[in-house]
This record gives C-alpha cells, structure tokens and sequence, in this order.
C-alpha cells in the first residue's frame, strides 16, 4: 500500500484526505491519504523520516510552504514562488513543486477561458495572489497585482515579468480593460465581503474566486449578475490535488471522482 499525505498545522480541516481518496478508489491503486501535524521546528526531521519510511509524497500547507524550500529540491516554478505544496519522494531526493499555480491555469482552462495575450488583475499578494500571479505571466498575460497593503503589490510586481502593482483603490481602473479576474484574498471567506466593487466588473470577465468556503462568495454573485463567467475555489482546489495526484501516480486523475468527493465535503 502506498501512503500519501498532508503535513500542516494545524490540517484538521483539509478536504485533500476524502479528495485524493477517492482518485484511489476510482483507479484502483492501494493507497491511503493521511494528514500529519508536526511542529515547526521538526519539519527537516518530518520531511527525512517520511522519506526514511517510504512515504511516496505529501502535500504542504500553513506554516511549512514556504520552510520546505530548504529540504527540497524546488522546481523552477516553486522557487519563484517562494513556496512548495508539493514533494516527490519517488526520485533519488525528494523534490519540490507548486500545484497551486497548475490549479488555478487548469481553473481556467476548464471554462475555455483564454489567458495569452489577455490583461489580468490579480487581487491578494500573499501565497496564492503569488502562484497565481507567475502563473498568469507564464501563460501570456499582463498582470496586474493590487492589494490593501500596496508595498507588497509593488513587491511581488517587481519578481512578475511585466506585471504591475497597486492599491485597492485603482481596481475600478484595471478591471476596465481587464478579461480576467481573480480574488486571491481571504476577503468573502468569513463574511459577505468584497473586496471588488460591483460595478467595477463586467460581462467580458471570466472571475476566479480561490476562497472556497463559501463556494458562492459575493464576489462571484456580483460577477454573475453582470454576466460574466464564474469559476468557484473548489476548481483551483480540485486541480492542485489533480496535479499533485498525477505527478505521484503517473497516471491522468480520475477528475470526476476527486471533483464530487470534494463538493460533497462543502
Ligand atoms: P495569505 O498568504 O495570508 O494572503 C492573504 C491575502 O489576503 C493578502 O493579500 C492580504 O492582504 C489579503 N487580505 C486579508 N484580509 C484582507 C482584507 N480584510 N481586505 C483586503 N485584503 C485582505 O493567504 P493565501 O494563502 O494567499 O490565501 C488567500 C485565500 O486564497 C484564502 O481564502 C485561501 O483559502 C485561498 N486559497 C485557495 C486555494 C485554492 O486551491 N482554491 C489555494 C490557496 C489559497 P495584505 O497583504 O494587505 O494583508
């Protein structure tokens, strides 16, 4: 049996166990999805003795994204990023990836939603506004970073080929000649928050909200109300672990599968 996992902490709350899971049962591979909470500084000893003990790979969340880069060894994308949700035990050494900017990429693709040549803003400059930002740029688009803390727009613009930073306040402006758009805050999680005016988005938008609980934010309400396209976090969610799923087993997920395992857990 092969043994996959989550090293978090806490992970209590992860929907990768029932996900992931269900892509086993659906193709018949003997393996199990567990969850593992060490404390922080026993991450190098973690990564070692999952390795040790034959473990084929582990998702990363909150706090050890951005502290395995040291016990990796990260892919270009993930170096770039700064963070690693993904490692590789399969190899000789234990490699490190990010899915969360495939996530998002295959999100899009999923709703036919083109991205070279297409202007993008990009709310949120913390983990995901940075996956999702290299993401965009490496797809052909010309981002736009805006964040309440505009210091780290500017800052994540500057490492983003040709990307832009601001504040919230130009948001109306960049969404004007904008075809795509994505909430990669935590504002709408908690509350019936935006941190988009209604009526700065438009019908030619395709939106991304990464927020995923609740799957209907009021951003994307307002979105649909304009008649723009709407794509809810569980998709971004669902495709990091496809990923992750297809680069540990090598073989296509069973999409279907992990997508209702998943929306029957929200
Ligand atoms: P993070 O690193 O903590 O970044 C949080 C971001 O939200 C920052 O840009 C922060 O701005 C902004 N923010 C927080 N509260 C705000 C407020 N009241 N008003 C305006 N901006 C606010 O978190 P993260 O890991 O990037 O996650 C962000 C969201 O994406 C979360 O909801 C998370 O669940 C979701 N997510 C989803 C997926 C998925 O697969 N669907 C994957 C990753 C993350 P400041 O810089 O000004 O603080």
């Amino acid at each position: 049996m092969d043994v996959y996992g989550l090293l978090g902490n806490p992970v209590g709350h992860s929907l990768s166990p029932p996900m992931h899971e269900a892509g086993y049962e659906a193709l018949g591979i003997d393996a199990r999805y567990v969850t593992f909470e060490p404390e922080p500084s026993d991450l190098e000893a973690a990564i070692g003795g999952a390795q040790a003990l034959g473990v084929a790979g582990l998702n990363v969340t909150i706090p050890f994204k951005q502290d395995v880069l040291e016990y990796v060894d990260a892919d270009d994308l993930a170096r770039r990023i700064g963070a690693v949700n993904t490692i590789d035990f399969t190899g000789e050494t234990p490699t490190g990836h990010n899915t969360d900017a495939a996530g998002a990429r295959r999100a899009f693709e999923r709703y036919d939603v083109a991205l070279d040549g297409e202007t993008a803003v990009v709310v949120g400059a913390g983990g995901a506004g940075r996956a999702i930002s290299f993401m965009l740029a490496d797809a052909g688009a010309t981002v736009h970073i805006a964040n309440r803390t505009e210091s780290s727009a500017h800052e994540l613009a500057s490492a983003v080929p040709g990307a832009t930073g601001h504040g919230l306040d130009s948001l109306a402006a960049l969404l004007d000649d904008a075809t795509v758009l994505v909430n990669a805050t935590s504002v709408g999680m908690e509350e019936d928050e935006t941190s988009v005016p209604a009526d700065a988005l438009h019908g030619d938008l395709a939106v991304l909200d990464a927020v995923y609980r609740p799957l209907e934010t009021r951003l994307l309400g307002d979105a649909a109300d304009c008649g723009a396209t709407t794509i809810d976090g569980a998709w971004m969610l669902l495709y990091q672990g496809v990923e992750a799923f297809e680069r540990w087993t090598g073989r296509d997920a069973p999409v279907d599968a992990m997508n209702e395992a998943l929306r029957s857990e929200l």
